[in-house]
C-alpha cells in the first residue's frame, strides 16, 4: 500500500473509535468527552528524536529503541511515530473555565476516565496495525516507559507532546502545554510502528510559535490562571505544578468526585490559546 494510502486509512480508524466508542462518554451521557482528533506522522528517523535526547535528557527514549526492544534488533531501522490530539469538548472547557481554584468535575473526568480511553485507543491503534501485518507498540504502555526525576521536576522516557510537536500537530506554550490548530486544551497519545507513513510537514518556524508570549511577548493570561504561582514569565514551574495538582487538588475533590486524578487544567481554559491558535 502507498504510505499516502496508510496515513488516511489509520486517521480514519483513529476518528472512528473516538467518534464511535462508548468509552469516549461521560458517565450516563452521550456527551463526549472528546471531539474529532487531529492526526499527524513524523518519521521514524526524524532528527528531531535525536536533538530530544539532549533537550530533554538522555533518558529520552528514540522511537526506534522501543520498536527494538519489544520486536527486536533491526525492527526500529524505519517507520513512523503516529501521534493525535484528542480535544476537549466545548461543554468541559466551558466548565472548567469558572474555577478559580479547582478543577471542575467534567474536567476530572475527562482526566482520569477520558485518558482511560485514550488508553484503549493506543492499544486499538496497537492491534489493528499488528491485524494489518505490522508492528506496532505505544510507548506509553510499554516496559520501558517510566517516569524520571531531574532537577526541574518530573520528566519520562516518552514524551507525547514532543512527538506531537515532530508530527507536526502544534507548539509549546509558555503553560509547557501544546497548541494546537484545536487548542491547548486536548489529551495526545503516538504509536510507533515499523510501517511507513508519509510525515506530515512541520510548518511553523520555532518551537513556540502558537503561543502569543513566545511568538510576540505578548498575553500572559495563563499566569494569572494558575492557583499555584507555577506559571512566570520566565516559564514553568513543574514542581509547583505537581504540587498542586497531584497534592492539593487531590486533596480537596479527589473524594468528591470520585477520581485519583482530576488534574487542574485552569491554565488551559479560559485563556486565548484553549480551542484554537491564538491571532
Ligand atoms: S494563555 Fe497566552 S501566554 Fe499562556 S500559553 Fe496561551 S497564548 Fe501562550
Ligand atoms: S495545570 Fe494548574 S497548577 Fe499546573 S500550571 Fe496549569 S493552572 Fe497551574
Amino acid at each position: 500500500m502507498d504510505p499516502m494510502d496508510w496515513n488516511e486509512r489509520i486517521a480514519r480508524e483513529i476518528k472512528r473509535l473516538v467518534r464511535e466508542s462508548p468509552a469516549n462518554r461521560h458517565p450516563g451521557s452521550d456527551s463526549p468527552y472528546f471531539d474529532e482528533p487531529l492526526v499527524g506522522y513524523a518519521s521514524l528517523h526524524d532528527p528531531l528524536f535525536q536533538e530530544y535526547r539532549v533537550s530533554i535528557g538522555n533518558f529520552h527514549l528514540s522511537p526506534g529503541i522501543f520498536l527494538e526492544s519489544a520486536f527486536g534488533p533491526g525492527s526500529g531501522r524505519g517507520g513512523t511515530v503516529i501521534c493525535w490530539i484528542l480535544p476537549i469538548s466545548a461543554s468541559t472547557r466551558e466548565s472548567n473555565r469558572t474555577g478559580i481554584r479547582m478543577p471542575s468535575r467534567e474536567w476530572a473526568y475527562t482526566r482520569t476516565h477520558g485518558e482511560a480511553f485514550n488508553n484503549g485507543l493506543r492499544k486499538h491503534l496497537v492491534d489493528f496495525l499488528t491485524a494489518s501485518g505490522s508492528r506496532a507498540i505505544a510507548p506509553l504502555l510499554s516496559d520501558l516507559f517510566r517516569t524520571v526525576e531531574t532537577p526541574e521536576g518530573l520528566s519520562s522516557t516518552w514524551s507525547e507532546r514532543h512527538a506531537a510537536y515532530a508530527a507536526g500537530l502544534g507548539t509549546f506554550s509558555l503553560s509547557r502545554g501544546f497548541i494546537t490548530e484545536r487548542g491547548i486544551a486536548h489529551r495526545c497519545g503516538s504509536v510507533i510502528t515499523d510501517q511507513v507513513i508519509a510525515p506530515t510537514p512541520r510548518r511553523n518556524s520555532h518551537f513556540g510559535e502558537n503561543c502569543l508570549f513566545y511568538r510576540n511577548g505578548s498575553c500572559g493570561a495563563c499566569i494569572a490562571r494558575c492557583p499555584a504561582g507555577a506559571i512566570t514569565r520566565d516559564g514553568h514551574d513543574k514542581k509547583l505544578c505537581r504540587d498542586y495538582g497531584y497534592g492539593t487538588v487531590v486533596r480537596e475533590v479527589g473524594e468528591r468526585y470520585g477520581v485519583e486524578a482530576p488534574g487542574c487544567g485552569l491554565c488551559q481554559t479560559g485563556v486565548p490559546c484553549e480551542a484554537g491558535i491564538p491571532g
